[in-house]
């Protein structure tokens, strides 16, 4: 996951101060240059660095700090401010035209998820009762007209597209009359990406842009790529006077330098973060959230705001009711794993919440996909009855469904072991709640 090396160098620095009761100006001068070599190993500008830690310095030594009750506390509160300042503050919003369609011109070069982002970003458009045209301009990468249609297909957006023959300025300009003729708020137009920034695609641009005169400009950027990814920013900006930037592949292992740099180096407010290649994994992008993140401070507000848009209250309530009297069968816990997948990939979810990185063992804890998959195929292998009285499963019907779902007898043992202790903890759970004291879990 991203930041991970930063954000555990940041928390050694931070201890250190925290468990002083004074802090000394060469205290703070020490935790100043231990901040700047995590912020550099991140690979953050080092131009960018330099202000950022002599702007924490400043304020970090005044007699006001140095004298409060917890001088670790609020330098830990100083640096906080301060990241999400160098990431733009608040939350820059999507621009929207005064007259609808809104239209949005995607830049990028080959490979940073130009046309990805733009499929995720109508859903997104879509998920807020919009209705977005895609518009497919990228007429020289091969697919990539294809790959655009698949998307929209996927998520029910109509595409634009008249080939790879007509010159994208054209189909940009057809596009946006199309979204007119059809009543769409948004257009998003899928431009074409070079390897590197060259002149021919920078004047495809800029004539894309004097045709279809956008709303938005949103450069896509690859944040694996780190400070290359800032110079690509600086040059596209000093051509195309972009409105935002779309950092994408951020669940990548990228050190983070890209997002604590490009606001400041090119003055662009970073829109969304991509964290993924799904479909939903796009959102919008809050500095202050974002730095609290960086710190390990989690960031339970984005896993709130997740958990609202996709989880079904009744189905929560009704579950709970079921954990209450022990009535939970391998249904409700499918049914509970479908829940909880919604809210995306498990380490990220895990990655928002306070002191997960830090937490004994939970670096190592791989919970992905594909092993949520396996635990589904295993349950999705039991028979009706097996699902609602598991303690009939023996060990003839174990072999049968580790058979059925592709596992072994091994990982079948495993789950029906967990799903008894999870049972067994549910039972003496109620018990407790029920002032009856509870029985002795057996282990
Ligand atoms: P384009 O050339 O800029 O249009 O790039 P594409 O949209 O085709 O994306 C290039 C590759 O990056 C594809 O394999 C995408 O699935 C992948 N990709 C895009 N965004 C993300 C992201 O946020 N995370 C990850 N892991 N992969 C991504």
């Amino acid at each position: 996951m991203a930041f991970e090396g930063l954000t555990g160098r940041l928390q050694s620095v931070f201890s250190k101060l925290r468990g002083k009761g004074k802090v000394s100006e060469d205290d703070v001068n020490e935790a100043m240059r231990e901040v700047r070599l995590a912020l550099l190993e991140a690979d953050v500008n080092f131009k960018v660095v330099k202000d950022f830690v002599a702007k924490v310095k400043e304020k970090a030594i005044g007699k006001e700090v140095m004298e409060s009750f917890t001088p670790g506390m609020v330098i830990i509160d100083i640096v906080n401010k301060e990241l999400t300042e160098l990431m733009g503050g608040t939350q820059a919003k999507l621009a929207k035209a005064n007259k609808p369609p809104t239209v949005i011109m995607m830049a990028g070069l080959q490979g940073a998820g130009k046309t990805t982002t733009s499929g995720k970003l109508a859903k997104l458009l879509q998920k807020g009762n919009h209705r977005p045209l895609l518009v497919a301009g990228d007429i020289y990468r091969p697919a990539a007209i294809k790959q655009l249609e698949v998307l929209g297909e996927q998520i029910k957006v109509p595409v634009f597209s008249l080939g790879d023959k007509v010159s994208p300025v054209e189909i940009a300009k057809q596009g946006l009359q199309h979204a007119k003729d059809n009543n769409l708020d948004y257009v998003i137009i899928d431009t074409a990406g070079r390897l590197h920034v060259d002149e021919e695609l920078m004047e495809e641009l800029k004539q894309i842009h004097a045709t279809v005169k956008p709303d938005e400009v949103l450069l896509v950027v690859d944040a694996m790529t780190g400070q290359d990814a800032v110079n690509v920013a600086d040059s596209f900006n000093k051509q195309l006077d972009l409105s935002g930037v779309v950092l994408t592949k951020l669940d990548g292992d990228t050190r983070g330098g890209a997002a604590l740099s490009v606001k400041a180096v090119t003055g662009c407010p970073i829109k969304f973060a991509a964290l993924g290649e799904k479909i939903d994994a796009l959102e919008p992008f809050h500095p202050e959230r974002m730095a609290s993140r960086i710190l390990g401070m989690g960031d339970m507000l984005s896993l709130i705001e997740k958990a609202q848009a996709n989880i079904d209250a009744d189905k929560a309530k009704e579950m709970e009711r079921k954990m209450r009297n022990a009535e939970f069968t391998f249904d409700d816990f499918l049914e509970q794993m479908d829940q909880v997948k919604k809210l995306g990939p498990i380490d990220q979810i895990l990655d928002m919440l306070p002191g997960m990185n830090k937490a004994k063992g939970m670096k190592d804890l791989k919970v992905d996909d594909k092993q949520m998959g396996r635990v589904e195929a295993i349950v999705k292998s039991m028979t009706k009855k097996e699902k609602s009285q598991p303690e009939i499963i023996n060990h003839n019907r174990r072999k049968r469904i580790a058979a059925g779902s592709g596992t072994s007898l091994a990982e079948v043992n495993r789950l029906i072991k967990q799903f008894d202790d999870m049972r067994r903890m549910m039972k003496q759970f109620s018990g407790m709640m029920g002032g009856m004291g509870g029985g002795k879990a057996s282990k």
